[in-house]
């Protein structure tokens, strides 16, 4: 029996915690706001050391995912699940069995998805059940594996960003240093070579540098500290988070900065002090969005289709090039115009909804 009991927590429309000890359950679903539609966003399996502590992400995490949709115009809200436990130890049928119990009792409110230590096969287990699990299989009827659709978002996002900073999204002779060669990079990095860019590599994985060999013939490899200094027109942050701050920043050449990592800024001032040294920052949740877009498209009359998705993906160049127009206009940073686009669709939404 899971016990399912409410947080109150002032902001964010509900938020539960579940547990079973018989099932190893501890989590906690944080619901912040489904005015423009459920609330989806990943489930999130880590060993926080207390439940504070986990309540504190599933805050952030649930209000960022918010943001996110509201911006990509999903028609979807902003949730996030965790399970408080050791990914590589705790799993079981029965955890995410009570785990799909959990989410089933907000009745169709949250919709959740993988994220950080959770996979395809975990979500699987989830969807016994709760039917409202997103980004499954294609063969389970899910949109797959999102990295491909995210490194597309990034790639248009990339040509919103040329031609803010030079004028014209024209990639050739232009020095992408990319930070990270994985799942969404590689796919990422052939399109900027195919466009005529040129890439330099840095990662931290042997296999994925001599994917870089095989592949991106040509391509220059720098130990992964050395990425920072490398002389680019842009950097492509795809590993980490917190990679802009006060040591970063002022060894950056680019002029501008768009990857598909989470959380690249260490804080909120960073954005300030990237626009003081003049470098553009195309705001994280803004240009990485292709993947729940995409998955955002199994809740569509009929199911997923790839040939309805791709243009919503490519709808990210033209957000951003409305946050970059909103940073110019109100004289604030790229991070905080994507913030204020993403309130207003809210609050048009509120006024559609009364
Ligand atoms: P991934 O794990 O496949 O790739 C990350 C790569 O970064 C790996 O190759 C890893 O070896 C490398 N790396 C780790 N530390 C490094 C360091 N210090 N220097 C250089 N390289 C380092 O992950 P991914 O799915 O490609 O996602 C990359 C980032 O984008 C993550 O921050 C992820 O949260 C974010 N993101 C991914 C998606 C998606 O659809 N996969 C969607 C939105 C955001």
């Amino acid at each position: 029996m899971v016990d399912i009991s409410e947080i109150k927590v002032e902001g964010w429309e509900r938020v539960v915690r579940g547990v079973d000890p018989d099932a190893g359950l501890h989590g906690i679903v944080a619901v912040h706001d489904t005015t423009l539609g459920p609330a989806l966003g990943g489930l999130r399996m880590w060993p926080y050391a207390s439940e504070d502590e986990a309540l504190v992400d599933v805050m952030r995490l649930s209000r960022g995912m918010t943001y996110k949709s509201a911006l990509a115009q999903t028609g979807l809200g902003g949730g996030k699940a965790v399970i408080i436990g050791n990914a590589s130890t705790d799993k079981s049928p029965a955890l995410f069995h009570a785990m799909g119990k959990l989410i089933d009792s907000l009745g169709g409110k949250y919709i959740t998805a993988e994220d950080v230590g959770i996979g395809i096969e975990d979500l699987d287990q989830v969807r016994e059940t709760t039917k409202w699990v997103s980004g499954l299989s294609i063969e389970n009827g899910g949109s797959g594996n999102p990295s491909p659709y995210t490194a597309h978002g990034t790639f248009v996002g990339l040509k919103a960003c040329l031609e803010e900073v030079w004028g014209s999204a024209d990639f050739s002779g232009k020095t992408f240093a990319v930070q990270g060669i994985g799942a969404v990079a590689k796919p990422l990095c052939e399109a900027i070579r195919k466009e005529g860019g040129v890439v330099v590599a840095a990662d931290v994985n042997e296999k994925n540098l001599q994917w870089v060999r095989d592949h991106l013939d040509g391509t220059e490899i720098v130990e992964p500290n050395s990425i920072y200094d490398v002389d680019c027109d842009v950097f492509v942050p795809c590993a980490l988070g917190a990679v802009l701050n006060d040591a970063t920043i002022p060894r950056l050449k680019a002029k501008a900065v768009g990857g598909c990592a989470n959380n690249q800024l260490g804080e909120e001032r960073h954005a300030a002090m990237l626009q003081e040294k003049g470098i553009l920052y195309a705001p994280d949740y803004v240009i990485n969005a292709g993947g729940i877009i995409n998955v955002s498209c199994e809740f569509e009359p009929g199911g997923y289709k790839e040939s309805s998705a791709m243009p919503k993906i490519e709808n990210i160049y033209h957000a951003l090039k409305e946050v970059f127009a909103k940073a110019r206009e109100d004289g604030i940073t790229t991070s905080e115009a994507a913030d204020r686009v993403a309130e207003r669709r809210i609050s048009e939404g509120q006024k559609v909804r009364e």
